[in-house]
C-alpha cells in the first residue's frame, strides 16, 4: 500500500500518472479542478489496487462520499470523475444541512473481476491512512457487503449492515426514496397534480436505486417505462411492477411527464436535450448535467430539472446518521422528507429569478460553504 498524501500528488503517484499520459501539473488546470484539498492515489501490488480518494471540501466536517469501482479507460478519466464527484458531494451534503464536507473514491476496474476481499481492505487501509479526513461508503459497483471488508481495516466507513429499525445499510433505497418524494414535489410544481396516478415516467437503470424508484412509482400508480442494459435488471421491474421495457438509447427521448435517470452522469448535454420531450427531469444520477449550461437549455426547453444532488441525497443522509451513530431508521425518514421541501424552494426561486433551478441550487450551496472557512480537521466521535 503506498498512498501519497498531504499535497496534491506525490512523487511516486507523479511517475505514474506521467507513464499513463497524465502530466500532474495539469490536475489544476483541469475543468472539473475546484480547489479541492486533497487527492491521493493509493496502490497496492498484492491486491491490484489502483484507488484515487479526492477531498473537496471540509468546511463543514469530514468528507463524505462513496466508493465508485469503474473500468476507467485511462488514468485521467479517474481523476475528471473523482474530481467532479467529491464536488458534488460538498453541494449536496451542504445543503442537506449535514455536518459533512464532501469526498469520493474511485478504485479503477471492472468491478465483478477486481473485487476481492483483500482489494478492499486495501482500499480500507488506503481510507484509513487519511485519519478519518475522509469517510467511504457505497456507490456504483460497491455493496453492503464490500463495505464490510472495509471496515476490516477502517472505522471510517459507512452503509454497513444495520440492526432492524436502526439508521444504516444499503443507501440505494433511501435515495430512492428521496428520488420518489422529489418527483412528487416537482409533478405538483410543474404538472399541477398532488399525486403520481397515471404519470409517466420513463426510468434510465433499475440497479440500486432505479429498482427501489419503481416499487415506490409504482405502487402510486405511475405507468412505468424503464430501459437498463443488463437484461435480468429489466426483466425484474417488468415483472414484478408492470413496467414496460424500453431500448436502452430511446428512453431519454420518450414523450412522458417524468425522465428519471438513475445510471451514469453526463447524459444530459448538447446531443441529448433537443430530443428530450419530458416535462421534469428528476433522477438519482450523479452529474446528470454534462456542463453547467447544459441546465440552461434545459429552462429554455420548459423542462424543469430537480437538481441532482438535491434529490438524491437520501442515501448520504442515511450514512451520515448512521455514521455519527445512535440514530433510528424513523429519524433518517424524517430528514428525507426534507428533500421536496428544499426542491420547492430552489424551484419557487429559480422561477422568481428566472435562472436555471441548477444554477440557484449551486449558488446555495456555495454560499453554505462559503459561510465555514476552513477549519483544521477534527475527527468525529464513532461509537463503538
Ligand atoms: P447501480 O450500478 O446499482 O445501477 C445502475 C444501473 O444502471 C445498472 O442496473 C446498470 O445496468 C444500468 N445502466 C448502466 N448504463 C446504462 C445505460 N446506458 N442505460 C440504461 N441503464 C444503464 O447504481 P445505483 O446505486 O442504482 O446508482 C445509480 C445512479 O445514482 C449513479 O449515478 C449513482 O452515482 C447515483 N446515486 C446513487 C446513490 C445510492 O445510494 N446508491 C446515491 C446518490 C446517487
Amino acid at each position: 500500500m503506498r498512498p501519497t498524501t498531504g499535497s496534491l500528488l506525490g512523487s511516486e503517484t507523479a511517475d505514474a500518472a506521467v507513464s499513463e499520459g497524465l502530466n500532474p501539473m495539469e490536475i489544476f488546470d483541469m475543468r472539473e479542478f475546484d480547489d479541492h484539498e486533497l487527492v491521493v492515489f493509493g496502490s497496492d501490488a498484492a491486491t491490484g489496487l489502483h484507488a484515487i480518494i479526492a477531498v473537496h471540501s471540509t468546511a463543514l466536517g469530514p468528507a463524505a462520499g462513496g466508493c465508485r469501482v469503474w473500468p476507467y479507460a485511462t488514468t485521467a478519466e479517474a481523476v475528471a470523475d473523482v474530481l467532479r464527484l467529491s464536488r458534488g458531494m460538498s453541494y449536496k451534503n451542504a445543503l442537506a444541512g449535514l455536518a459533512f464536507g464532501g469526498g469520493k473514491a474511485v478504485i479503477i476496474g471492472e468491478s465483478r473481476k477486481v473485487k476481492t476481499p483483500e482489494l478492499l481492505e486495501a482500499f480500507g487501509r488506503f481510507v484509513d491512512s487519511l485519519g478519518g479526513r475522509y469517510v467511504t461508503a457505497e456507490d456504483v459497483g460497491t455493496t453492503v457487503a464490500d463495505m464490510a471488508h472495509v471496515r476490516r481495516a477502517t472505522r471510517y466507513v459507512a452503509g454497513l449492515g444495520a440492526a432492524p429499525g436502526q439508521a444504516g445499510g444499503d443507501p440505494g433505497p433511501k435515495t430512492a426514496l428521496g428520488v420518489y418524494l422529489g418527483i412528487k414535489a416537482a409533478v405538483k410544481f410543474r404538472l399541477g397534480k398532488a399525486d403520481l396516478e397515471g404519470v409517466t415516467v420513463a426510468v434510465q437503470g433499475a440497479g440500486g436505486v432505479g429498482y427501489h424508484l419503481c416499487r415506490l412509482l409504482a405502487c402510486e400508480g405511475a405507468d412505468l417505462a424503464v430501459a437498463d442494459v443488463r437484461p435480468a435488471a429489466l426483466q425484474r421491474v417488468c415483472e414484478e411492477f408492470g413496467a414496460r421495457s424500453v431500448p436502452v438509447e430511446e428512453v431519454l427521448a420518450l414523450d412522458v411527464d417524468v425522465l428519471a435517470p438513475c445510471a451514469l452522469g453526463g447524459v444530459l448535454n448538447v446531443r441529448s436535450i433537443p430530443q428530450l420531450r419530458a416535462r421534469i427531469v428528476a433522477g438519482a444520477a450523479n452529474n446528470q448535467l454534462a456542463q453547467g449550461q447544459d441546465g440552461a437549455a434545459l429552462q429554455a426547453a420548459g423542462i424543469l430539472f430537480a437538481p441532482d444532488y438535491v434529490i438524491n441525497a437520501g442515501g448520504i443522509i442515511s450514512v451520515a446518521r448512521e455514521y455519527q451513530g445512535g440514530a433510528t431508521e424513523a429519524q433518517v425518514t424524517a430528514d428525507i422528507q426534507a428533500i421536496p421541501i428544499r426542491l420547492i424552494e430552489i424551484f419557487e426561486r429559480a422561477r422568481r429569478e428566472n435562472r436555471p433551478p441548477n444554477a440557484v441550487a449551486d449558488e446555495m450551496a456555495r454560499e453554505r460553504l462559503g459561510h465555514h472557512p476552513r477549519q483544521p480537521h477534527q475527527p468525529q466521535k464513532l461509537v463503538a
